[in-house]
């Protein structure tokens, strides 16, 4: 049975302060304004959310009810939220997302908040505590549930996707997705753990200590493969990009060779700083045709080659040559392994083993959702942080 009743308590902090603690202004401020506008409608149990109303380019902002949880449920009040690639393509409308989203929806599967409240059955996590969560909810039951591959559940179902998501003051998770964070953890890192998984998922999905790499397409998910790439003792990291800005975040990020596919000819540049042998793997991270081409001549005879980008067109490849003859391991990634990825993360993560700092651009109040859209589809780096409940100072 839906759990109906739901209690909401604004921090103290803010609401007792002098000076508003979201924006560091007095109490004559617009940040008061907005507080009571926020508790207003708590009392009325609604909340605002960014969403896609109809089938057709561009998102919303919408007042809706906060969700009502379940007795397995928890209700989580979102701090940070952060854009990802999948949201531009819904935002824009493509052909993919016309076939995939179903709205009305709330967008938005990369946060992290605090918890709110929990239904009447969960024990792992309480209010108060801080959290970030797997968006891909597994149905538990199917093939490859029961083989423990939760990742690639052939029923899965994807928060902030196929059901109401992050971009709104609160988010409703299946208690098992929670995933609690440690406090030594940078809290906005909190925000991008999912696409962080996606990026330790590729990289340790084989021997990485010691081996030469290769990452092809310096996008976040790149960019974040090098850092924990070169955190996992990889002893030369090689990065192809064609975007000028990009080339320069994956140089920040720890790159040794960085190069531009587009102006130079990076396959024989790659064998000739392997003395003629290849990298021992190819993290494929654009989903460009041209990139994995280069990227599985790139690869060493007994490499593996663990490909995460999504290409939008069938690839050509020469299976004889290029994976036959090479012996070459080739792997699909998808997502995060449940829950085996999220536990190497957050080990990295509390050793301070990676600096993401490089990674973080704007920071934006929810409403003001198009501005940052708009940048990113400029091809701009890095991860937008956006705030349901107030940008904090
Ligand atoms: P992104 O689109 O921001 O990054 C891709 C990068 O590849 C861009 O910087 C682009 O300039 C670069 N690129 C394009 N052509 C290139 C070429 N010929 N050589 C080198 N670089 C080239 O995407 P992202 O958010 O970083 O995600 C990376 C990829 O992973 C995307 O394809 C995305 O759809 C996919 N993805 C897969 C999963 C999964 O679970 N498999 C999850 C999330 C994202
Ligand atoms: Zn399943």
């Amino acid at each position: 049975m839906e759990n109906r009743q739901w209690k909401v308590s604004r921090g103290t902090d803010v609401l007792a302060s002098k000076a508003c603690a979201l924006c560091g202004r007095s109490p004559e401020g617009g940040h008061y304004k907005f507080e009571r506008e926020a508790e207003s409608r708590e009392m009325a149990g609604t909340m605002k959310a960014l969403r896609k109303m109809q089938a057709a380019k561009g998102l919303q902002m919408d007042t809706i009810a906060v969700p009502l949880i379940g007795p397995t449920d928890v209700l989580v009040r979102v701090k940070t939220a952060s854009i990802c690639g999948t949201d531009l393509h819904i935002y824009g409308w493509d052909r993919w997302s016309q076939g995939r989203i179903k709205p009305p929806v709330t967008l938005g599967h990369e946060f992290c908040g605090t918890v709110e409240r929990v239904g009447d059955e969960v024990r792992a996590v309480k209010p108060g505590d801080f959290v970030s969560a797997e968006m891909h909810v597994n149905c538990g039951h199917c093939h490859q549930c029961r083989l423990g591959e939760a990742h690639i559940c052939q029923n899965l179902r994807i928060i902030g996707i196929d059901q109401d998501g992050a971009f709104a003051e609160f988010v409703k998770i299946p208690a098992s997705n929670i995933w609690k964070l440690d406090a030594a953890i940078p809290e906005h890192y909190g925000a991008i753990l999912d696409p962080l998984g996606n990026a330790v998922h590729t990289v340790l999905a084989g021997p990485i200590a010691g081996q030469t790499v290769l990452v092809t397409g310096c996008g976040p998910i790149g960019l974040m493969s090098i850092a924990v790439a070169k955190a996992c003792g990889s002893s030369t990291v090689f990065a192809t990009e064609t975007n000028e800005k990009r080339r320069a975040m994956a140089r920040k990020m720890g790159a040794d060779v960085v190069l531009n596919p587009a102006a130079e000819d990076a396959v024989a540049k790659i064998l000739a700083e392997t003395n003629g042998t290849g990298v021992d793997a190819l993290l494929e991270m654009s989903g460009n045709p041209t990139a994995i081409q280069q990227g599985f001549k790139s690869l060493r005879a007994g490499g593996r080659a663990s490909l995460l980008g999504i290409p939008t067109e069938n690839v050509p490849l020469d299976l004889v040559n290029d994976v036959i003859f090479k012996g070459a391991t080739v792997q699909g990634i998808y997502g995060r392994r449940m829950y085996e990825t999220w536990v190497q993360m957050t080990a990295l993560l509390q050793a301070g083993r990676l600096n993401l700092e490089p990674l973080f651009g704007e920071r934006a109040s929810l409403d003001k959702f198009e501005n940052a859209f708009t940048l990113l589809q400029g091809g701009l780096a890095g991860k937008i942080l956006l705030y349901p409940n107030g940008v904090p100072r």
